[in-house]
């Protein structure tokens, strides 16, 4: 079994861990949040007193942490007072500049790195059901697998440095588009007197089948486990979904990629956001469509 630091013990992080300490490894944790580490430590998860003392006897170090600058400057701190050989696992969504920076900084100090974003939300987290999406070297990656399973549903080696931050940023794009998309048709359907179960009999099975669709759809009614079936709840919180489609646009300006449609959603959930639903589910984008406030 392995000695794991966990840095970043919020929503996700803490049944992450949790999962860790279930599998039978020795998990140091640390946040800056008191409540936090008292949930983790009802969890099984030793508490160290600062990110440091966490990492200092750890073979692996795994960071589940807000955005790119909480990554760097954590990285910044930890990798000199690593061990030798440890490995970093950064879990948190990052813009892929970050990411590689990330990267550097732990190659700096000979040591192997992997970013490993994850989709699947909170339940995923509890359930041990994450899909990770991982970059990094060969090297680096078969170490990190077995660490990743018993938090993982799927494990994806995306490519070198970065590439799980960019297949991330790539998905919650289409989903983002996607979801608009889906959610635009209901309202046409509404306002043309098609009722919503039709129109899911059609699409559902037809060209304009999309998971948007079929697993997360956007009425209440066809999909009976969707979020729109109480009240948009959460779910992926509309704020999160914008955090995304921003790291979308950046990653499509600094690379040179036309992304019409992405810069759209994310005006879209800019504006839901700003109207006070950052909140809310980012499926329920529709009762903005139809005008509602
Ligand atoms: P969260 O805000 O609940 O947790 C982040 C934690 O990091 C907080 O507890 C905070 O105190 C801690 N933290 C910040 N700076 C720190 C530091 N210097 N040292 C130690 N701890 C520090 O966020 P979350 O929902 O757990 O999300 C974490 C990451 O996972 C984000 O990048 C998010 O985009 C991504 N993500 C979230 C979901 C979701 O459904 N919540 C799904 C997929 C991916």
């Amino acid at each position: 079994m392995t000695t794991i630091a966990f840095i970043g013990l919020g929503n996700m992080g803490n049944p992450m861990a949790a999962n860790l300490v279930k599998a039978g490894h020795t998990v140091l944790g640390f946040d800056l949040v008191p409540e936090n580490l008292e949930i983790a430590r009802a969890n099984g998860v030793t508490i160290a007193a600062d990110s440091g003392a966490a990492v200092k006897d750890a073979e692996v170090i795994v960071t589940m942490l807000p955005a790119g600058k909480h990554v760097i400057s954590v990285y910044e701190e930890i990798a000199p007072k690593a061990a030798k050989g440890a490995l970093f696992i950064d879990s948190s969504t990052i813009d892929v500049e970050s990411a590689r920076k990330a990267h550097a900084i732990a190659a700096s100090h000979n040591l192997l790195s992997v970013d490993a974003p994850v989709s699947g939300g909170t339940g995923g987290a509890a359930a041990g059901t994450l899909t990770f999406m991982a970059g990094g070297s060969k090297e680096a990656f078969t170490k990190a697998e077995p660490i990743l399973q018993p938090m993982a549903g799927r494990i994806v080696h995306c490519g070198d440095a970065g590439a799980g931050q960019a297949a991330k940023i790539c998905n919650n794009m289409i989903l983002g588009i996607s979801m608009i998309g889906v959610g635009e048709a209901f309202v046409l359907a509404e306002k043309l007197g098609l009722s919503h179960q039709a129109l899911y009999d059609v699409a559902s099975t037809s060209s304009g089948q999309c998971w948007s669709l079929t697993t997360y759809c956007p009425v209440p009614g066809p999909v009976p486990a969707s979020p729109a079936n109480r009240d948009y709840k959460p779910g992926f919180a509309a704020a999160l979904m914008l955090k995304d489609l921003k790291l979308s646009q950046e990653a499509a300006q600094a690379a040179g990629a036309a992304t019409p449609l992405g810069a759209e959603a994310t005006q879209l959930y800019a504006l839901f956001n700003a109207a006070g639903h950052g909140g809310t589910d980012f499926s329920g984008i529709i009762r903005f469509l139809r005008g509602e406030q």
